[in-house]
């Protein structure tokens, strides 16, 4: 390994100009989880790391004025399942940052890590695309918003342009009668990466479906959001036919590998089975049924 420069910066212009300046041979550091990793494995090599945690916007959860929330890019799970009000609003976004890892691994790792690592099967991604999230990313051209399902690119590959840093993540305000969820699947009970993800979002109106997004992880090349889910959904009351159609276009979607964990036909299959099971969570807690 060769020599590498370490920076700190205190603000979020401080480290644009830091990571620019590195023309490609740099790499953000937010928890490390990732990063530290490839870098003894020897995968990657920067000359230049920019840790982007001593940056309090990085690393703050804030209310919005409309009543949504901005969570910084480099907010750990741990700080995350502490905020008094964001569990409440979006339980299913907060498990599934909190189902990453271990509590050592939690303590560090952030939704902004999860996202730029570029994993199809990182577990925070399909929580965020289901809520709806919007991020801010900052680079040397200023600043620009993309929905969270338009970062990935392809493996870890992103939509970024060189310099680019992942800011934070909105959270749209709630609607009353809103629930979220996520699970997913794993071979073992801890500490394995996700079969197949599933996040599903809701608002219900007397039972009926309003709203409704629904989202892939693990199942192709980069998380998936899977409208004809959420159409599936949408005016029904969650009636079997309704899951039944929300699961098959779940399974429709599916573009997966096959490997040790899972073939494609059973990743296939478990997207529609955890559509339902996710579903059923985020609805009861929209206060359905
Ligand atoms: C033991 C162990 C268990 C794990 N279990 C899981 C699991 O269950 N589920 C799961 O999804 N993942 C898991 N991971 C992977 C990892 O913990 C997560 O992907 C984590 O969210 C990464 O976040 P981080 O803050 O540590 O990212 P880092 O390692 O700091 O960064 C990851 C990558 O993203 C880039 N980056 C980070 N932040 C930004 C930003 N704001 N803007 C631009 N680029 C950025 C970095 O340069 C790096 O390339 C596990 C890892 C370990 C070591």
């Amino acid at each position: 390994m060769t020599d590498i420069q370490y920076l700190a910066p205190k603000t979020l212009d401080e480290a644009v100009r830091a990571f620019a300046a590195t023309a490609g041979k740099g790499r953000i550091l937010a928890g490390g989880t990732d990063l530290l990793i490839q870098m003894r494995a020897g995968i990657l090599n920067p000359g230049v790391i920019v840790d982007i945690k001593k940056i309090p916007e990085m690393t703050a959860i804030e209310e919005t004025k409309d009543g949504g929330f901005r969570i910084g890019a480099a907010v750990s799970g741990a700080v995350l399942r502490e905020h008094p009000k964001l569990k409440k609003v979006w339980p299913g976004v907060v498990e599934a940052t909190n189902l990453i890892g271990s509590t050592q691994i939690q303590g560090r790792a952030s939704a902004g890590g999860n996202l730029c690592n570029g994993s199809p099967a990182g577990d925070s991604v399909p929580a965020m695309v289901a809520a709806g999230a919007v991020v801010t990313i900052q680079g040397p051209k200023g600043k620009r918003e993309l929905p969270v399902e338009k970062v990935p690119k392809g493996p870890g590959r992103l939509n970024l342009e060189p310099g680019e840093i992942v800011v934070a993540f909105t959270l749209p305000a709630r609607p009353k009668g809103s629930g979220d969820a996520y699970l997913r699947m794993i071979p073992r009970t801890e500490m394995d990466i996700a079969v197949v993800g599933c996040g599903v979002s809701l608002t219900l109106d007397k039972g009926t479906v309003t709203a409704a997004r629904v989202s892939l992880g693990a199942v192709a090349p980069t998380v998936l959001l899977v409208e004809d889910a959420a159409k599936a959904l949408i005016g029904s009351k969650l009636d079997d036919a309704a899951l039944a159609k929300a699961a098959a276009a779940c399974s429709a979607a599916c573009r997966p590998i096959d490997d040790k964990r899972g073939t494609i036909a059973y990743r296939t299959q478990v997207a529609g089975v955890l559509l339902k099971r996710t579903a059923a969570i985020a609805a009861q807690r929209a206060g359905g049924k």
